[in-house]
């Protein structure tokens, strides 16, 4: 017997944004909210406000820190970024963008 667990969590949204719209999401394949903005502003970001929900993405922000921290980056250098940038992409995509 499979046991539902409806996740109810406490997303603290103190103001609800007109335009909340939701999203089709090709890393968990559901429908979910939309991220409110693109993470970054260039190519990448748009692509992932298009197509990575909100949820996905906090979960990124997670690792993500976890990341920094684990190999110490210094996000100042831009072989850092770069290696963050991929790390973004096979999360959220699978594979690295060519
Ligand atoms: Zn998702």
């Amino acid at each position: 017997m499979v046991q539902r667990k409806l996740v109810s969590r406490g997303y603290h949204r103190k103001f609800t944004l007109p335009s909340m719209s939701d999203v089709t999401c090709t890393r968990c394949n559901q429908t979910r909210e939309q991220m409110t903005a693109p993470p970054f502003p260039n190519e990448l970001g748009n692509r992932i406000y298009d197509s990575i929900c909100q949820p996905c993405w906090k979960e990124w922000l997670q690792y993500q820190t976890a990341i920094i921290n684990h190999y110490a980056l210094d996000l100042r250098d831009p072989q850092a970024r770069q290696f963050l940038t991929t790390q973004t992409e096979t999360y959220l995509f699978g594979q690295p963008q060519a």
